[in-house]
């Protein structure tokens, strides 16, 4: 059966261009009310530019589908609640929020800004608190909700000249964790993309090598994550060229001792990093507890564990 988005309002950030773009044209082709988000700024964050917003709300249209634009940027409080109530005011209602705004600004850690480091947190970090903020309130009031934040393989693993990014992208995931418990209880769900895709953000890369990797192959999974179907939360999603998996926190066992010295440490460091049998406590429902009581039970194992 073809799931479709009818009746629904969906808030997509960043929309004018790349994955955005991909993720407002698929939902709006399958019935949703699309607010297409972009300042249209430079890949930097600089500079205005309503004509990628408007163009891809035009291509929506033309293809009779239903969408507005707006312009406002999601690195302020304000703005970010202009987005949001886009789509109250168009629409009178929002059951799905994409978050996926993001630039970049390349810098070697030992030159970066102070400067380049806020202004990447400001669009991809506080950018998603700034449209989560507002948006959250009226998802739960009605009890249906689903947000996609928008992470990144440098958020999971790092990588050279971007620690603005990645710190942001891996600040996301613990934004992410807390939607999804506090939405819990409310129909509301939030999950994290990790995409991998060719846009203007692989510019100067050598993609000659690359097998096909379009928004496309993106899209469906961030789709599916919006839907009424989706039945995950607290969760964390790859999409890049076409595979399509899970990620997850996972740790150790690890080792117990009532007491621990330096040396003791020294001598077990093998046994406490060993991952062959790693452990991973699903954030919903309750995955803090989850690993507290786990990690308790070592010290004083309860009847019938070990
Ligand atoms: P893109 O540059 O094509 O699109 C990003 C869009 O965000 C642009 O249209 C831009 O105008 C908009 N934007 C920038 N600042 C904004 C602001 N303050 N408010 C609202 N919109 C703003 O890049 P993309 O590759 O499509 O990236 C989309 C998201 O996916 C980003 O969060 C990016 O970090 C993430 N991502 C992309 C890849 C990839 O391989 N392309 C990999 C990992 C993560």
């Amino acid at each position: 059966m073809t799931l479709r988005f009818d009746h629904r309002v969906a808030v997509v950030t960043g929309a004018g261009r790349g994955l955005g773009r991909a993720y407002a044209q698929l939902l709006a082709a399958r019935g949703a009310k699309v607010v297409v988000n972009d300042p249209g700024g430079s890949l930097t964050g600089g500079g205005n530019d309503p004509g990628p917003a408007h163009s891809v709300v035009d291509e929506i249209l033309t293809a009779g589908g239903q969408a507005v634009a707006n312009t406002d940027t999601v690195a302020t409080a304000e703005g970010g609640q202009a987005v949001i109530d886009t789509a109250l005011e168009a629409y009178g209602r929002i059951d799905i929020l994409i978050h996926n705004a993001g630039i970049v600004r390349r810098g070697a850690l030992r030159d970066m800004t102070y400067e380049d480091f806020d202004a990447v947190l400001d669009v991809h970090l506080r950018g998603a608190f700034h449209v989560v903020r507002p948006a959250f309130p009226p998802m739960c009031d009605a009890g249906y909700g689903r947000v996609v934040l928008t992470s990144s393989i440098g958020g999971l693993y790092g990588n050279h000249g971007v620690a603005n990014y990645a710190a942001a992208k891996a600040g996301i995931l613990g934004l992410c964790n807390v939607v999804a418990l506090e939405g819990a209880a409310h129909g509301v769900t939030c999950n994290a993309i990790v995409p991998g895709a060719v846009t203007r953000m692989a510019e100067g890369l050598d993609m000659s090598a690359y097998p096909p990797m379009g928004p496309e192959l993106v899209a469906p999974v961030v789709g599916w994550l919006t839907h009424e179907n989706c039945s995950v939360t607290g969760e964390v999603y790859v999409a890049i060229a076409g595979r399509v998996a899970r990620v997850a926190v996972s740790e150790s066992p690890g080792v117990y001792r009532p007491e621990w010295t330096i040396e003791e440490v020294d001598a077990n460091i093998d046994a406490i990093r060993d991952m062959s049998a790693p452990v991973s406590f699903p954030v919903v429902p309750d995955g803090h507890g989850a690993h507290i009581r786990y990690s308790f039970d070592r010290a004083a194992p309860r009847v019938g564990t070990s």
